[in-house]
Formats: structure tokens, C-alpha cells, sequence
């Protein structure tokens, strides 16, 4: 059975977790997104609503870190994160773990 994570992912019977748009296949259960193309810019590439230089606030460099589909480059996730940090927006549709 194929289901429908979001707008843009699925996974199918197989475990494959695939870009809805396109087809390609993205992640696993496990990793979703392990697959996808990552891009890193300034945060206040994000819009006009982020104005502050995370410099007046932290001593980390913080980016903007953009997850697309390899396959059609349909944008699955973003998030403004400490740039030494891994992604926490993760989801994880495993069972049994
Ligand atoms: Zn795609």
C-alpha cells in the first residue's frame, strides 16, 4: 500500500520513500530525506521576515538549509538551523523500531 507522508512524499510497498511529483525515490522509512539534494544559504534568503544577523545572537554560523527532490527539484523541507547541526526536522515512518 502506497501512503501519502505529505504533499510531496510517499512511501510505497516496498519501503521506498518517493517524491509524489516525480517519482524518485528520496529515503527510506528510516531516512526519508537521506537521499535528497541539500542546498545552504543566508537566512534572510528565507524571506522578508527574517532580517536579524544571527551574529547579534549566537557565535555559530546559522544558514538556511533547503531540501529539494533530486529528480524535479520540488522543495520537500526548510529550516533556519545552527549550520553544525544536523537536520531536526526529521520523520521517521518505521515500525517496530
Ligand atoms: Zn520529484
Amino acid at each position: 500500500m502506497t501512503v501519502h507522508i505529505d504533499d510531496n512524499l510517499e512511501q510505497r510497498p516496498d519501503g521506498a520513500v518517493a517524491c509524489r511529483h516525480c517519482g524518485t525515490a528520496v529515503g527510506v522509512a528510516a531516512e526519508p530525506l537521506r537521499d535528497a539534494l541539500v542546498r545552504e544559504r543566508d537566512p534572510q534568503d528565507a524571506g522578508p521576515s527574517v532580517r536579524a544577523e544571527p551574529a547579534h545572537f549566537t557565535d555559530r554560523r546559522v544558514v538556511l538549509r533547503l531540501t529539494f527532490c533530486r529528480g524535479c527539484l520540488t522543495q520537500l523541507q526548510a529550516e533556519i538551523v545552527p549550520a553544525d547541526e544536523p537536520s531536526f526536522r526529521t520523520r521517521n515512518l518505521a515500525v517496530g523500531r
